[in-house]
């Protein structure tokens, strides 16, 4: 509705009914009510939200309404629930047994289908679905219709999710949408980071989801391929048999790069090239595994990160600041530290000759096309939309997201992501390979991950190698707990102009921790959210922008 306030109208939502005003408040009437907004128990979930991670309740509440005006709603056509179309088989029955529980964590393997677990879901009541990203919701709403299931893709179908749509389906926000008698509660791949808000409040549609879900006594299943600390600590995790969880994971060719002769330190083993090689010269019909896509990722834009002088090998440095400076799509030398830019040429001898001793993606895809002999495609975030027909692509990890299939996903340095000085890096690098993994389907399929490294090892490597992902969880569970980071603790990281301020009040609680600053940057640690959230929300915030970030992903 809208309100008069301080001369303006004011959006605002009714939040409460019959509540008898103080003796210092004089009422005002409403101007205009505009439609439907979000139910009780969604405004009771945006406060709690707002003190989970330090934010505002109208931030929530906003997130949990329309994106246009609902005035009124659609009907919704009956459910009528055909036999179960069993698979027959274990499968069948390790969903019954998910769905039997109050909360449990799905380990599903990456080529598993997510549909047959939603479609159990919605045969027995009102099924909410959170996707990691809007294409998959998508998919899942344009499956389940297929199926006869009435559906609510959200956020545009918000008020046939509202009139009572037996499964609604959307992106982050959806953990925030209608759902009539919610029975069930449904996370997709809730390792992905995109559940997370990147703006603060922080916020993750997982937890949402589950805290929604236990307040409406519904039950909630959280699936993922490489489920997290966080989902471990949450829930018992439900596998299928070793047979079935390995077939659902693709073969995986471990490249020890420690073992090629001579000892190189480019990025392209014997093994890649050849497996370059063949999408280019095998005829279409060879099987999915000798003529499809190889792609490859690095996360490494650009064409180099380091640069040394061909004539007399000094390093390329920034004159201002000292440190590496990096070649990006030009002849032009740039520094990240201090954004100081001058051509390409030697400080030390004026040489313009220099060498690159670390590509980026656009070095790679220069070679890899010299060295296979098939069209390169480069795939960054920054890249359009348009698909990519190259038998070979080369890019950041965002070419997962735009190349729609491929046989062979190879990581050209993995190392760079197992060694990340991020404490989820461990996470992070198995979350990027059952990424890959989905992409070129299981072992029937003859999809195939190359992993080219020299820590082959390490569990996240043996995790792949092995479609086992406890492997990582037991290594970093005990990681975490030496190091007293989540999910053994709770951290918010809080940034910003008054950030100092905020901290020196945050000090004088005894249930929290403040380390730093670090960057301009302090971090908050208690041994839980409650205590967490609490000194939080207790403390005074100083006028001025600041930033408070609840669970940090990026540290
Ligand atoms: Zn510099
Ligand atoms: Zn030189």
């Amino acid at each position: 509705m809208r309100v008069a306030l301080q001369g303006r109208r004011v959006r605002g939502w009714v939040v409460a009914v019959e509540v008898a005003p103080t003796a210092d408040v004089a009422l005002r009437p409403l101007l205009r009510v505009t439609g439907l907004g979000p139910s009780a128990d969604v405004i009771g979930l945006a406060r709690w939200a707002a003190w989970r991670w330090a934010g505002r309740t109208v931030h929530f509440l906003r997130t949990a309404s329309p994106r246009g005006v609902v005035a009124g709603l659609p009907p919704v056509p009956a459910t009528r629930l055909e036999p179960a179309a069993s698979e027959g088989g274990s499968h069948d029955e390790l969903l019954g047994e998910a769905l039997a529980r109050a909360t449990s964590v799905l380990r599903l393997p990456p080529a598993a289908p997510v549909l047959p677990l939603v479609l159990e879901a919605a045969r027995r009541g009102t099924t909410l679905v959170v996707a990691p990203s809007s294409a998959v919701a998508t998919d899942v709403a344009a499956a389940l219709r297929r199926s006869g299931m009435p559906t609510a893709l959200v956020p545009g179908e918000w008020a046939r999710a509202a009139a009572g749509a037996r499964v609604v389906v959307g992106a982050r926000a959806a953990a925030w949408a209608p759902a009539v008698d919610l029975a069930t509660v449904v996370v997709l791949d809730e390792h992905d980071e995109s559940h997370q808000s990147e703006a603060s409040p922080t916020w993750n549609a997982r937890d949402v989801a589950a805290e929604r879900a236990r307040r409406a006594g519904a039950r909630c299943v959280w699936t993922s391929p490489c489920p997290s600390l966080e989902a471990l600590a949450w829930a018992p995790v439900l596998a299928p048999s070793r047979a079935a969880e390995r077939s659902g994971w693709p073969v995986v060719d471990v490249v020890d790069r420690r073992r090629e002769e001579p000892l190189r330190a480019d990025l392209y083993s014997p093994r890649l090239v050849t497996l370059a090689r063949a999408t280019g010269t095998a005829p279409a019909d060879a099987g999915a595994a000798a003529s499809g896509r190889l792609v490859a990722v690095l996360n490494r834009k650009g064409r180099a990160s380091v640069l040394a002088c061909s004539a007399c090998a000094e390093l390329a440095r920034c004159e201002r600041c000292g440190a590496a400076v990096a070649q990006g799509d030009d002849a032009i030398l740039g520094c990240r530290r201090c954004a100081c830019r001058r051509p390409l040429v030697c400080l030390a001898c004026g040489s313009t000759r220099l060498k690159v001793l670390r590509p980026g993606i656009k070095r790679v895809r220069d070679d890899l096309e010299r060295l296979a002999g098939v069209a390169v495609a480069e795939v960054t975030g920054a890249s359009g939309s348009e698909p990519v027909d190259a038998p070979v692509a080369v890019g950041t990890e965002a070419v997962l997201h735009r190349v729609a299939s491929a046989s062979v996903v190879a990581f050209l340095d993995l190392d760079a992501e197992l060694l990340a000085p991020r404490y989820r890096a461990a996470e992070q690098a198995m979350a990027l390979l059952a990424r890959a993994a989905r992409l070129v389907g299981g072992k029937a399929g003859g999809g195939r991950l190359v992993l080219q490294t020299r820590l082959p090892g390490h569990e996240v490597v043996q995790a792949a190698l092995h479609a086992d992902p406890a492997r990582v969880a037991a290594a970093e569970a005990e990681r975490r707990r030496l190091l007293a980071f989540p999910p053994t603790t709770a951290l918010a990281l809080v940034s910003g102009a008054p950030a100092e301020a905020y901290v020196g009040g945050l000090r004088s609680s005894p249930d929290v921790e403040v380390l730093g600053p670090a960057s301009g940057r302090w971090l908050v640690r208690a041994r839980d959210h409650r205590r967490l959230c609490d000194a939080l929300a207790a403390t005074p915030r100083p006028p001025g922008r600041l930033r408070v970030a609840v669970d940090p992903l990026r540290i």
